[in-house]
């Protein structure tokens, strides 16, 4: 099958978050299973032309190789594209993400045209490329390129939807009956993941519990009901892990790589963490991991609730990300008072979160919605347990055998989990035991590719 897969982030190009490392490893899967892949991006301004020896194609279009032949195309505008922040900055949004991100859309239909790719699906992620199944359904409803196009739209968070004032709606180039609650509207603005939701052929998400969660009015950011509409539609298909990067057996930015037979060099990683972060150098004391974005999807409302508490049970804690302002001042307060037991990174870089996977002895992600979660997977990988609330991806890959899970989603259970893991972590056998199964598990990106695959034909049948 020909797949053209859109996304405003791919690893290794442009990273703020999960959907960049799916977008940057599913596509590889693909191609090791026989199908014909290309990606098509933003061209942002840290994007290095020598570093992924980008070559140009036309004047606003580059391009670069991944994997065996995967061509990845950059759609270039310097006026919407080369600035900081991919979708916003210190003070908010880009107040243009409408024109940004529709004009995205559009300009990556006309590429696959102008490079006849002429694809059997387009898998778009998130609302950010979610116009284009809306932009084929209409505009190009009869253009002869696109006949036996199919479309399949994967939701990684559904509580980013890409809302913008109803006056901004002229911006898309859309007719205005879609203003309309069966097409982009939503509560009297504009919705373009519900475009996306309601133009697309597939909806997917990110594992089997995020799809049922959704549906439900806890979980569902609104959109529940569209999506019960469509729910013979809808599949969840849990995220695999690009082993080439996150492997502690191979990782270039720890300090000794360990495989489960080699585990006592894991210690190493845990001292050059110790070190990095200004903590005493101590094997002994419990060190918890965390990388995160600051916010209280990822649970920093009951983390900064027992923070204190937390700092007082003979722990040590490093925290990298960055969010919330309020998050990063009750961090730094802890910091102030406790030198000896927190290590704050208030920022985004890639080496330090994996000496973190490395370097930690639990990873820790209470996070209160989760559509797959990442962080909990890489930690398996590295011998690392998580500590999680039991909810959507999570749920489908935490439990007692592997890691730690909170028995309800509060200050207290959040105490209580941090105690049973310090517990487990005082008994060297059960801990070793522990640590042998997280690190034997599998969550290669082959198995999830190959449903992938599945629905891609469901959706041409
Ligand atoms: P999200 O909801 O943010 O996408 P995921 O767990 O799915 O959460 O993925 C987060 C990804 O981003 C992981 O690869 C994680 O290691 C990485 N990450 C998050 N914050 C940072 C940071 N501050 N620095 C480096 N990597 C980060």
């Amino acid at each position: 099958m020909r797949i053209a897969m859109c996304a405003s982030e791919v690893v290794p190009f442009a990273k703020t978050g999960g959907l960049a490392d799916v977008v940057g490893a599913l596509p590889l899967a693909l191609e090791e299973q026989g199908q014909e892949v290309i990606v098509i991006l933003p061209r942002y301004k840290g994007i290095d032309e020598s570093k992924f020896k980008i070559q140009r194609l036309k004047d606003d279009i580059s391009y670069s190789i991944i994997g065996k032949g995967i061509k990845v195309y950059f759609i270039e505008n310097n006026l919407y594209f080369y600035r900081d922040g991919l979708y916003g900055d210190k003070l908010g949004d880009h107040k243009d993400n409408l024109d940004r991100f529709s004009y995205y859309c559009r300009r990556a239909l006309e590429l696959l045209k102008e490079i006849n790719f002429s694809p059997d699906v387009v898998h778009v992620h998130d609302w950010q490329s979610s116009l284009i199944p809306v932009y084929l359904k209409t505009l190009y409803a009869n253009d002869q390129f696109y006949k036996n196009t199919k479309t399949m739209l994967t939701i990684h968070n559904i509580g980013y939807q890409g809302l913008f004032p109803k006056e901004e709606f002229e911006k898309m180039g859309l007719p205005w009956n879609l203003f309309d609650i069966e097409g982009l509207e939503f509560y009297g603005k504009i919705n373009i993941l519900k475009g996306g939701m309601m133009f697309s052929d597939i909806i997917t998400t990110v594992s089997p519990t995020y799809s049922k969660e959704i549906q439900t009015k806890e979980f569902g950011f609104g959109l529940e009901g569209v999506l019960n509409k469509r729910k013979t539609s809808v599949f969840g298909i849990l995220n695999g892990l690009d082993y080439s990067i996150w492997n502690s057996e191979t990782d270039k930015f720890i300090a000794k790589n360990y495989s489960a037979k080699t585990i006592i060099d894991k210690v190493k990683c845990k001292e050059d963490l110790q070190e990095y972060s200004k903590l005493p150098k101590d094997k002994n004391v419990p060190l918890f991991g965390i990388v995160s974005r600051l916010a209280e999807q990822k649970g920093f409302d009951i983390l900064s609730s027992a923070i204190d508490k937390i700092c007082q049970m003979g722990v040590q804690i490093v925290i990298l990300g960055t969010g919330d302002l309020k998050y990063h001042l009750i961090m730094e307060d802890m910091v102030k008072k406790y030198p000896n037991a927190i290590s704050l990174h208030l920022k985004f870089d890639d080496s330090l979160a994996h000496k973190i996977y490395a370097g930690s002895d639990v990873f820790v992600m209470p996070s209160k919605y989760e559509p797959c979660g990442l962080g909990q997977l890489i930690s398996f990988k590295y011998g690392t347990l998580p500590l999680v609330f039991k909810t959507g991806g999570l749920a489908d890959t935490v439990n007692e055998a592997n890691g730690f899970v909170l028995d309800g989603y509060s200050e207290n259970d959040l105490i209580k989990a941090f105690k049973k893991a310090i517990t487990a972590f005082k008994n060297e056998k059960k801990w070793a035991t522990l640590i042998t199964k997280a690190m034997s598990l599998d969550f290669s990106w082959k198995e999830s590719a190959r449903k992938y695959i599945e629905l891609y034909a469901k959706a041409l049948s």
